[in-house]
């Protein structure tokens, strides 16, 4: 028992109500105070130019798979009758408009139950301690990002040293583990490479025409302003190699992704209003961002090889 419950447990003997027994396993990493102040304070000028907080309006992507996240910076909504999943937090400054966008599209933050993310950068896991407060979901993640997610900072890459309301994991998932919910079954798949934990999920989607479609939620295979030579964790190279190798040999027809780029959502979102519902269907459109991504990754390397030497 820690202490703030031990003092409400003395409470509790005096006829004072608390929760803190049944609660005690869910005590969140950041206070009321720490999300707050993240969530009003002013955007990183990297946040700005990515557009990370940018407002979009939410949509259906395909089926049960909701859009609600910004310009910028992805977040998925996948709803089923028995409550709903999110995947990714964005910024803690995203928070209002995110659970804003769930709302406009006829849900509500608190039938969110689980908790998902990419991987543990800020621009993808910064909001989630906010969203948790605000829904109550549990929160799955990778045992090699939980210490990121956990410690609300990480210690290499292009967002070292930003730190974000650290978020409490209460489920650790490995390669193939899958996260069910009113007859959705996500399966998580190690994509290691642009965080250690980077976690890709799946899931199975009907699109208005009936036809089932497999939809990948992408960790991201971008070096992005990464060293890769040295190494920034041992093994770093092999992970992206083998991440590559493993993307190649997946079939998937609606890519999705933690930024907009990766899944031109502009244009696809522009073509679905133009009346093409199967405007985020496209089976070539992994095996793509995969080879351009393994790509760059191969001329980055070298890149930084050459500046070694
Ligand atoms: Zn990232």
């Amino acid at each position: 028992m820690n202490l703030r419950c031990y003092v409400a447990g003395l409470a509790l003997a005096m006829g004072v109500q608390s929760g803190c027994a049944a609660k005690e396993q869910r005590q969140p990493l950041a206070s009321d105070a720490v999300i707050d102040a993240a969530e009003r304070a002013p955007l990183d000028p990297f946040a700005v130019s990515g557009r990370w907080n940018k407002p979009f309006v939410p949509f259906t992507v395909i089926g049960n798979i909701h859009y609600v996240g910004t310009e910028g910076a992805s977040a998925f909504l996948i709803t089923t009758p028995e409550g709903h999943i999110l995947i990714d937090g964005i910024l803690a400054q995203s928070v209002p408009q995110i659970i804003g966008n769930i709302r406009a599209l006829g849900f509500d933050i608190r039938d969110v139950k689980f908790l998902l993310n990419s991987h543990a950068h800020i621009d993808h896991a910064g909001g989630l301690a906010g969203l948790q407060r605000a829904s109550g979901a549990r929160m799955v993640a990778s045992a090699a990002d939980r210490p990121t997610l956990e410690a609300g900072a990480i210690g290499f890459g292009p967002t070292k040293d930003m730190a974000f309301p650290p978020i409490r994991v209460d489920r650790v998932i490995g390669d193939g583990d899958t996260v069910t919910l009113g007859g959705a079954t996500l399966t998580a798949h190690m994509t290691p490479g642009h965080t250690q934990g980077c976690t890709t999920w799946s899931l199975p989607v009907r699109g208005a025409d009936g036809a089932q479609h497999t939809a990948l939620f992408h960790c991201s295979t971008t070096v992005a302003g990464q060293s890769v030579h040295p190494e920034s964790w041992p093994g770093m190279v092999a992970a992206y190699r083998a991440t590559f190798a493993k993307l190649r040999a997946m079939k998937a027809d609606v890519l999705l992704a933690p930024h907009d780029n990766f899944f031109d959502l502009e244009a696809r979102r522009a073509r679905q209003l133009a009346g093409d519902a199967n405007a985020f269907v496209d089976p070539h459109a992994l095996g793509r961002l995969n080879e351009e991504m393994a790509k760059a990754f191969e001329g980055e390397l070298g890149r930084q090889k050459g500046a070694a030497n």
